[in-house]
């Protein structure tokens, strides 16, 4: 089984033995399993991790921490021992905590690569199965159909117009049409090879079977695979932004500190002293925490999406979700259950109705509500028998285990539409298995959105040949020259042409999704491609089903239209049947227009621009339209989500701002173009994951604000101290105690704050926004600033009385600082002020606070700590004088803006 064999020379024979496998069974899973273990998994190999020694290790390589280091070892080798012991406690406990925040990001991000793993079609032991792609192994017999990515090296067995765009290994773009002929030469490149399909290249057309021939790093993308950068843009906007914040904020906080160390040596403090002060206070003022944080919330944000089934594929996607302004879905699966019935049958002249729910093949045929025999009804028969032959679809029965007296349940496998057909034929008694041995197929065009329809060649046992069609009536009626009138064949006059066509409007009017049939019999088997032969069919009817609306998915438009994001619905299907639905769902207003595909494509791009603001359901639209409604959309600044599933949609995917793709019926072309996948692919699930976007936004902005103010407020401290020639209020182990235990906790724990009640009753964030826009730098200064002046005046005032007991006052300040950060922490969780929230909502920032307080109370309590960290066990009149400093910055900021917007909202209520 070695890669050396020149697959694309050898017969199918030759390749099924030499592979060692059966190719009507595939391999067992028991031999599966063995080649696996021999061989290995199918993956190429990924770039090194970093070790988490590695990550532990680079929590030192910060410039101020390796200074602290040092200096604190100086202070060591002095005989400060217990100082500096503390000191690098703290170091490396703040170490510690960063490299936990790191290892967990990190680790959820490996997590969420997982997730998006591809899978395959594979044949083991006699049934088809769908397998992870990981677990291929040579010999495997694959199925491929357009939007697969092709799982491993393979040789093609049977093919049906397969294409494949094999760009990322030949660099050429344009299709391949795919053979299964043995190909005699052996100076081949590789995209020469027709008859071979390689890993990673894209299925975009036809469907084929395959035998697996190499796997993982033996494979054609395995041999080049070092040359192949698989680093994917993880870093959102905003941690970009971040980083660069970052770089100024270190220079203004060391600016700051060297002007405290240089006026403090000038009024006469102690240079060494001050030195280590300074190093200190950069320590701890540089927010070094804040990337991690920020993963953190988007890496947990994340899994809540999973939770509610929205796969982010893109991270910097989370942020895009929560400035979504339109939302373009697809109908069919997405807005509707995609679990179709056949309702209507018409033929020449004769409406039936078809009773019986789901796909229970039980129900009657009725003409005005009597029930028929089908026996008389020969145009409807040959309808059904198209229907239930031109399919891929299957109808599987299942028994539900376990009740005694169940009924067997019946499920499809493939495509819905194609399912109901198979419903109704077999409620006519008509089994694909039987039909099917009378009736060998031997050519088939498959199904694709562009041609909107689907035909087959079939012959029997007698040596007949028939093309049978079906598709979009008013497609396939172009294709028609005759009609089947009862019984009879007629030519498809302008008249009878037309009454086709208004039976089809009056079953779209209800709501119906319509199928169209026609066939053509074929004298001797002739040469050409059946492409060519589809025309001049003769018409046979229509079959009209249901689809009902998904009923989640009419509270979440309203959920988007109070979040001031609108949605549009583009369909393939008919335009009454689109209207029909749009209206069911509340998406359509009295106002809004309906465009369809043909008049879209006459438009040019700047006609589109001015009149897509009032269209709210595009129909009959194939997917290359999608494109140019996302750049008009975009064009009038909107920022525009797109769902799709099939090949054709990736490019109009890859151009919204966040391209959704189905979970289930996508295809793995439409997934790899995506930023969001949809496990469920329901539209309420996007909107869930734009509130959870939005949420964690939110969050961001929320430990930002902590962050940062938290850190002026030590930082001025300090400054106006040493400008007003004070002592030193706060020590150095003090200051680092205050940077490890309110950046850590608090922070986390605000990363994972709830929603605030109105998260999607806001219009969408600019997604230009600056994240300190809406106040939020304002805020950060002033109540920085309050925290400093504060902790200051609780010092200065504790020092007046006691100037013999500086360690009284710093103990003062220090504890006034710690508290006045743990109730600033709770402003934080509001954009409007602390009182619109209740406190006890985030457990984990109550539990943060509480262990924060004890840990406080133990450093200046606990005899044997109170020389390490200069304390003094406090009294009743200290402690009052710090709770009332420490809640100064939050309660009297925050009265003011609670006053305003309370008297805002009175004059926006109706009088
Ligand atoms: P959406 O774009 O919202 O998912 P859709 O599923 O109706 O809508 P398409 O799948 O592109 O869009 O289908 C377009 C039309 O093609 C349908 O209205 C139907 O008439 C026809 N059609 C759908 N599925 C098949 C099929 N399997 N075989 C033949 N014709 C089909």
């Amino acid at each position: 089984m070695s890669v050396s064999h020149e697959w694309h020379r050898l017969t199918k024979d030759d390749i099924t033995q030499l592979l060692n496998v059966d190719p009507g069974k595939g391999l067992s899973e028991a031999e599966a399993r063995h080649r696996k273990g021999k061989i290995g998994e199918n993956r190429l190999m990924e770039g090194k991790r970093i070790s988490p020694y590695v990550l532990f290790l680079n929590q030192f390589k910060d410039f101020m921490v390796l200074v602290l280091l040092v200096a604190t070892l100086i202070s060591g080798l002095l005989g400060e021992y217990l100082d500096a012991i503390t000191i690098i406690a703290i170091v490396v406990m703040n170490a510690i905590l960063g490299f936990v925040q790191e290892y967990r990001a990190e680790k959820s991000l490996t997590a969420l690569k997982e997730l998006a793993s591809p899978e395959a079609t594979v044949l083991r032991d006699g049934k088809w199965r769908r397998i992870r792609a990981v677990d291929l192994v040579p010999g495997d017999i694959v199925s491929l159909e357009s939007g697969d990515r092709i799982p491993a090296d393979v040789r093609f067995l049977e093919t049906y117009n397969f294409q494949a765009e094999e760009s990322a290994l030949t660099g050429e773009s344009v299709p391949v049409e795919k053979h299964c002929k043995t190909i005699d030469s052996d100076e081949i490149s590789l995209g020469d090879k027709h008859n071979m399909g390689f890993m990673g290249t894209m299925a975009v057309g036809g469907k084929a079977v395959a035998a697996v021939v190499a796997t993982g790093m033996q494979t054609e993308m395995g041999k080049i695979a070092d040359l192949i950068d698989s680093a994917e843009q993880m870093q959102t906007p905003l941690q970009l932004k971040l980083e660069q914040l970052g770089k100024v904020l270190i220079g203004v906080a060391l600016f700051l500190t060297a002007v405290v160390v240089v006026t403090g040596i000038m009024h006469g403090h102690d240079a060494y002293k001050m030195f280590l002060a300074g190093v200190s206070l950069a320590v701890a003022a540089i927010p070094e925490g804040l990337p991690a944080i920020v993963t953190i919330a988007l890496a947990l944000g994340v899994q809540r999406m999973i939770k509610r089934k929205a796969i982010v594929r893109k991270l910097p996607s989370v942020e895009t979700l929560g400035c979504a302004t339109v939302i373009c879905s697809d109908k069919t699966g997405t807005l509707t259950q995609n679990k179709m019935t056949v309702k209507q049958l018409w033929t020449g002249g004769t409406a039936l109705t078809v009773s019986g729910e789901g796909y229970q093949p039980e129900g009657r045929f009725m003409l005005n509500e009597q029930t028929v025999d089908l026996r008389r009804y020969a145009d409807v028969r040959r309808m059904l028998q198209i229907g239930v032959l031109c399919n891929n679809a299957r109808l599987v029965k299942q028994r539900k285990k376990g009740k005694l007296f169940a009924k067997d349940e019946w499920t499809i496998e493939g495509d819905p539409t194609e399912g109901a057909l198979l419903v109704v034929g077999a409620k006519a008694g008509w089994y694909a298995n039987t039909l099917s041995q009378k009736w060998k197929r031997v050519e088939e065009i498959p199904f694709d959105s562009e041609r909107k329809r689907m035909s087959v060649m079939l012959q029997s046992e007698d040596g007949k040949t028939v093309i049978y069609t079906k598709g979009a009536p008013d497609v396939l009626l172009d294709h028609c020259s005759h009609i089947l009138w009862n019984g009879q064949v007629r030519m498809l006059t302008p008249q009878l042409k037309q009454q086709v066509l208004r039976q089809n409007e009056t079953l779209a009017g209800l709501a119906l999704r319509n199928l169209a049939f026609a066939y053509r019999e074929v004298k001797e088997t002739a040469r050409h491609s059946l492409e060519q032969m589809e025309k001049e069919l003769v018409f046979v009817g229509l079959m009209g089903m249901m689809d009902p609306p998904r009923e989640e998915v009419k509270e979440s438009i309203k959920t988007c239209d109070e979040a001031g994001i609108k949605t549009v619905m583009i369909t393939g299907d008919h335009q009454s049947t689109a209207v029909a639905i749009a209206r069911q769902l509340g998406i359509l207003p009295r106002h809004g227009e309906v465009m369809n595909g043909r008049e879209l494509a006459r438009l040019s791009p700047e006609e589109l621009e001015r009149r897509v603001d009032n269209i709210y359901v595009y129909a009959r639209v194939s997917p290359e339209h999608k494109l140019k409604i996302v750049q008009a959309l975009q064009a009038r600044g909107e920022v525009v989500a797109m769902t799709g599933d099939g090949v054709n949609d990736a490019p109009a995917i890859k151009a919204a701002d966040i391209g959704i793709a189905m979970g289930i019926s996508g295809t793995d072309v439409s997934k790899e173009a995506s930023s969001l996948v949809l496990s469920d692919d329901n539209f309420a699930t996007i909107v869930a994951a734009v509130e959870e976007g939005r949420g964690i936004y939110d969050n961001i902005r929320k430990f930002i604000r902590y962050l940062l103010a938290s850190n002026v407020g030590e930082i001025l401290v300090m400054f106006f101290a040493m400008l007003l020639a004070m002592p030193l209020p706060l020590v150095p182990i003090q200051i680092l105690w205050v940077n490890l235990v309110t950046d850590g906790l608090p922070a986390m724990a605000l990363g994972v704050d709830p929603q605030e009640g109105d998260t999607m009753k806001r219009r969408p964030r600019n997604s230009r926004e600056n994240v300190f826009a809406r106040g939020l730098g304002w805020k950060i200064l002033s109540r920085g600033l309050l925290i400093g002046v504060c902790t200051l005046g609780a010092f200065w005032l504790t020092y007046q009385q006691n100037p013999d007991d500086l360690a009284r006052a710093q103990t003062v300040a220090f504890s006034t600082l710690v508290i006045a950060q743990l109730i600033h922490v709770f402003d934080c969780r509001s954009e409007i002020s602390v009182f619109h929230r209740n406190i006890f909502e985030n457990a984990y920032l109550v539990l943060a606070v509480i262990s924060s307080l004890l840990l406080l109370l133990v450093v200046i309590y606990y005899e044997p700590l109170q020389p390490i960290f200069r304390t003094v066990g406090v009294g009743f009149r200290e402690w009052c004088l710090i709770l009332v400093m420490a809640g100064i910055p939050t309660f009297v900021a925050g009265i003011f803006p609670k006053v305003m917007f309370d008297h805002r909202r009175r004059r926006a209520l109706p009088q």
